[in-house]
Formats: C-alpha cells, sequence, structure tokens
C-alpha cells in the first residue's frame, strides 16, 4: 500500500490540525498523544512521509532513534514514571491505525494498567502541561 498524504498525522505535520508540541526540528516532531494509554504518552513523528516501518527510507531511523531515547529519557523524568514502553505497529491487523511512521512512548506506573489503544480523549490543559514539563526535561 502507498503513503496517504491526507492522514492525520500528515496534517499535523502541514500545521493543518493543531497539536500539544514537546519538540521539533527539521526531522521530527515530538507530541502528546491525544487519546493517552497513560499519563505522558507522547509519540515521535519523522517528517519523511512513511507508512510506517516497513517502507520507511533506512535514514530516517539514524536520526530518529537518538531523539526516541532522549525524548524516553524526558517523559520518564517529567512524569515521574516507573518505565518505559516502546511501541510500534505496523498495519491495521498489527493495531496501526494512523499511516504515518510514529513511535509511541508510554510512560509506565507501577501497579497501573494501560487504557485502551487510541481510546478515552485526554484533557487539553492537562495535556499542554505534560507537553511543557517533557520539553523542560528535554532541554536540559
Ligand atoms: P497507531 O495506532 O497508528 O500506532 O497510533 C496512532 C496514535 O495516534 C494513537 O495512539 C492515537 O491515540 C493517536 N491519535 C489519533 N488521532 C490523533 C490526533 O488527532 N492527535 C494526536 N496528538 N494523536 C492522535
Amino acid at each position: 500500500m502507498s503513503y496517504d498524504p491526507s492522514n492525520i498525522f500528515a496534517k499535523i505535520l502541514r500545521g493543518e490540525i493543531p497539536n500539544h508540541k514537546v519538540y521539533e526540528d527539521e526531522t521530527a516532531l515530538v507530541m502528546m498523544d491525544i487519546f493517552p494509554q497513560s499519563r505522558g504518552h507522547t509519540l515521535v513523528i519523522p517528517k519523511a512521509p512513511s507508512r510506517n516501518l516497513l517502507d520507511a527510507d533506512p535514514e530516517v531511523f539514524s536520526a530518529l532513534m537518538p531523539l526516541v531515547q532522549r525524548v524516553a529519557i524526558a517523559a520518564k523524568a517529567a512524569t515521574k514514571a516507573d518505565g518505559i514502553r516502546l511501541a510500534q505497529f505496523n498495519e491495521a491487523p498489527a493495531g496501526q491505525t494512523v499511516f504515518h511512521l510514529h513511535f509511541h512512548i508510554i510512560p509506565m506506573y507501577e501497579g497501573q494498567t494501560l487504557a485502551a489503544h487510541a481510546g478515552g480523549k485526554a484533557d487539553e490543559d492537562e495535556l499542554a502541561a505534560l507537553a511543557k514539563a517533557i520539553a523542560a526535561e528535554l532541554n536540559r
């Protein structure tokens, strides 16, 4: 299947839809997931168009993975989570719902189970505060 530029992350990358931004550079956008599986659920999205890992240019990962690590460390510090889950889904049967490559950084809290994938919408003020707190940790 080919890349469809009308997907929601492509619209966000073009500035057509707002987001709670944590970080942006020439290669990637980091933003809060609006249907978080846990407090602080963050998405790292390369700007280069690909549906997912399977059709991405391998070059994308060399720039992206150090950022994924930095965001994981910052999200853990900002949320005081006990761990971080890294998730990435490829095609619908694997759980993918938005067809533009992205990595999920999901803070894990001792004794807490995760909310459903792409489930309930988070409070906008809480997302804004989390984006700010994670950005502050990234800039340390
Ligand atoms: P996937 O299932 O494709 O791996 O993950 C897509 C993610 O995007 C889901 O976790 C879902 O909650 C999130 N999501 C869907 N629509 C939006 C949106 O409009 N804005 C943001 N920030 N996240 C979204």
